[in-house]
């Protein structure tokens, strides 16, 4: 029988590909990430203490705003990652500098084929090749897909936006005006160390990508110009929202955006993937040390990558992006108003992809029980159909 000269490949280089290299390494386990080593040229923002093994990583720790009907001043930290010391930080794994082109299963392990032409063979493979993976299967349901899209500058300095602080969402109308007379979009004001500062229009959810023309148009209203030609990067956001998770019976593992840790109201997955490389590695370092079939070894990690009660997580947050797609202006700020008027402890962890299905439950219906009228009529006859227990 062929033995796999690998226990993991790890199929793609990014946040999620090298924070599971690492923490397979951390296991003892023999793991490579395979990748092109394109430079991270993401803003990725981040909750301070969500991940708070990579502290180090972070530049420019901030108090941040919300602006939905008032300002106000969350009670918790954000910060930005420094991509270089992120990277820096997860490159434990040794890594190979090339492209995947094909995995070919077989009943003592896989073989990775590669552009350059060196296959690797592993017991485990994990494709954490962004969203839609190089080699998984996945449902794609373009009718129930949605976008997050932005478009932001990068500038030397901090623009005359109001407030003096990081502002994680300003919903109020980009051109002025009443409320309400335009699809939603929201100012997301970020220092990112060394005095620079990012300002990004961003559309947070809709079934087709609004034109980065229109987000350009809309930031330099708010602007009182197009500052474009002035910014030191601009940053140019398209982020698939696909419902649901691929399916765990398939022989390749996902992880990160390719595995579905793109959060659905946030559009968010880098934290998600830091949280979860030690328990997947946890995962197939205990399959391996019992079990030499690697089916058995991929089932083990995909109930590690989406246990069951984030799989009912996930189908929530789901029809809470349903539920907000189906809004207005209005309606999205009277919200996120009322979302961030929660104390802390109930709103945070809507946010995670990893929350326990019923605090997200709880954070829903804390937003049910204080929404103002108007806003909760609209959630109670809005509603799309609830969601199915996942299986
Ligand atoms: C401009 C922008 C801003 C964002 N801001 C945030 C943010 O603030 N916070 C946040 O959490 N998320 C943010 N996101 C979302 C972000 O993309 C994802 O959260 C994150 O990059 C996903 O990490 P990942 O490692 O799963 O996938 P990716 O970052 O997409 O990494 C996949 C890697 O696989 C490699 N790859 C692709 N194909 C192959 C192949 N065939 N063989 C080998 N390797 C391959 C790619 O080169 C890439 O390096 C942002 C996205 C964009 C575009």
């Amino acid at each position: 029988m062929t033995l796999p000269a690998h226990d993991v490949v790890v199929l793609g280089d990014g946040p999620a590909g090298r924070a599971l290299g690492a923490a397979c390494r951390d296991r003892g386990l023999d793991a490579v990430v395979v990748g092109p080593d394109h430079a991270w040229t993401s803003t990725f923002g981040a909750w301070v203490d969500e991940v708070p093994d990579h502290r180090g990583a972070f530049v420019a720790e901030t108090a941040i705003d919300v602006v939905a009907g008032e300002r106000r001043r969350l009670g918790r930290t954000y910060a930005v990652f420094h991509n270089q010391c992120l990277r820096a930080s997860l490159d434990r794994a040794p890594r190979v500098v090339d492209t995947v082109v094909a995995v070919q299963h077989h009943t003592w392990g896989a073989v990775v084929r590669t552009a350059g032409g060196t296959p690797l063979t592993a017991a485990v493979v994990v494709d954490a090749a962004g969203a839609g993976g190089v080699a998984l299967d996945r449902d794609v349901h373009p009718e129930r897909t949605s976008f997050q899209t932005a478009y932001g500058l990068v500038l030397s300095e901090r623009p005359d936006v109001g407030g003096d602080a990081a502002v994680l969402m300003d919903w109020r109308p980009a051109r002025g005006g009443a409320a309400g007379a335009e699809e939603p979009t929201f100012l997301y004001v970020l220092p990112l160390g060394g005095g620079r500062w990012l300002v990004e229009e961003t559309s947070l959810a809709r079934r087709r990508p609004m034109a980065v023309d229109e987000l350009r148009a809309r930031l330099a209203a708010r602007l009182g110009a197009d500052l474009t030609d002035r910014a030191e990067h601009v940053e140019v956001v398209s982020i698939p929202m696909r419902p649901g998770v691929p399916g765990r019976l398939q022989p390749t593992v996902g992880f990160g955006a390719a595995a579905g840790y793109v959060h659905p109201a946030t559009g968010y997955s880098v934290t998600a993937s830091l949280r979860a490389a030690p328990r997947v590695a946890a995962a197939i370092a205990s399959a391996r040390s019992s079990t030499a079939d690697p089916a058995r070894a991929a089932r083990a990690a995909w109930d590690a990558v989406w246990p069951r009660p984030q799989r009912r997580t996930r189908a929530l947050h789901d029809y809470g992006l349903e539920v907000l797609l189906g809004f207005g202006a209005d309606d999205v700020a009277a919200f996120f108003g009322t979302f961030f008027s929660l104390p802390h402890d109930v709103w945070s962890p809507y946010l995670r992809v990893d929350a326990a299905p019923g605090e997200v439950a709880r954070a829903m219906s804390a937003v049910f029980s204080r929404a103002p009228w108007g806003l909760r009529r609209r959630l109670a006859t809005g509603r799309p159909p609830l969601p199915r227990r996942p299986r």
